[in-house]
């Protein structure tokens, strides 16, 4: 066992081999790391090097709709190979996505959203716009809820002065051909194959807004899952079992704090139904027997995770860890967290 300087090892096959051992010192990892938000992590349970993963997981945005300078707002993307696929744009997502490299932004052009709420769409908007100022060569495709259509057929409409603009002034950057865009509706179960990935839309159970969906991303024989906004879903868990990586949304105890101490108590008690507590997020990860649990969707300020994780452990026995904007998860046989400003 050794130590790796880039990030946290999961291994299939030292998992395998002394799963007691490492899987207990992998949870007090986990709880180091928790401690230790802002600072690098240096544990490993597999040293060796690190082949091609099948899918590499980047988390974009962690946050909730509260705007936080540390956390953007909800954003995953998912790649296999060249493929990109996004999912929810919230805050700053075309920031972070530039983070990633200029071509990014041309360069996604498949946008899942989980649901309509605005703390998962207001990015939307710099996505299509700036995507096409930067030279993006096909159209936005938006796959979702079937409002999706109209809100991207509105945003086309709020950007008219700009794109006459663009499109008269810029025309060696922008073709307009290419601010056309695609909205296809997603239905339960419904599969979505681009490329080597097969998307597969999970119906969830966001109380009063629906349709929600969390998706299930499968590339060969490996597969994240995510949950989107939901409640304790028996349906997510269905479409989630023994996937790789589960990256659930968390209502922690420092955001239900918030919700409590903001709202009436009749408000609050409704955006907390929502969501899915901490304890009953630990269940999902041990009814689906994911390799490794995220959390995501809540305020990740290191003082306020012990409590969180304690509440976690008290239903999942497995490895988990709290999302942080910039975050990589490499998805193979051995699955690799590296934390952001690491390679
Ligand atoms: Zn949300």
């Amino acid at each position: 066992m050794g130590h790796d300087p880039d990030g946290l090892v999961v291994s299939r096959d030292s998992l395998a081999a002394a799963q007691q051992g490492w899987q207990q010192l992998l949870c007090r990892a986990v709880i180091v790391f928790a401690l230790m938000v802002a600072s690098p992590i240096a544990i490993s349970v597999d040293a060796e090097a690190q082949t091609e993963p099948a899918i590499k997981v980047t988390l974009l945005g962690t946050g909730t709709p509260v705007p936080n300078p540390r956390q953007f707002g909800q954003s995953i993307l998912v790649e296999a190979g060249d493929t990109k696929l996004l999912f929810d744009c919230g805050r700053g997502c075309g920031h972070r996505l530039w983070n990633l490299g200029p071509q990014y932004l041309r360069e996604t052009r498949h946008l899942f959203l989980t649901h309509m709420h605005s703390d998962h769409t207001v990015g939307v908007a710099d996505l299509y716009m700036n995507g096409w100022n930067q030279g993006r060569q096909e159209n936005l495709r938006v796959y979702g809820p079937a409002a999706a259509e109209a809100f991207m057929r509105h945003l086309r409409l709020a950007y008219e002065e700009d794109v006459v603009f663009r499109a008269d002034r810029q025309v060696h950057a922008v073709e307009r051909d290419f601010l056309d865009y695609v909205a296809m509706e997603v239905a339960d179960g419904e599969r979505i194959v681009i490329d080597d990935v097969t998307v597969t839309a999970i119906a969830v159970d966001h109380h009063v807004v629906e349709p929600a969906f969390g998706y299930r991303v499968d590339v060969g024989e490996f597969s994240v899952v995510i949950s989107g906004d939901t409640a304790y879903s028996d349906n997510l868990i269905r479409h989630s079992i023994e996937a790789d990586v589960l990256i659930h949304e968390v209502m922690s105890p420092a955001l239900e704090h918030y919700v409590r101490t903001t709202f009436s108590q009749e408000v609050a008690d409704d955006i907390v139904a929502l969501h899915t507590l901490a304890p009953d997020v630990g269940r999902v990860f041990s009814e689906s027997r994911t390799r490794l649990g995220v959390l995501t969707h809540l305020d990740n300020e290191p003082s306020r995770i012990p409590e969180l994780a304690a509440q976690i452990e008290s239903t999942w026995s497995g490895d988990f860890v709290v999302a942080e904007d910039l975050m990589v998860i490499e998805i193979g046989e051995t699955i690799r967290v590296v934390e952001p400003g690491h390679e």
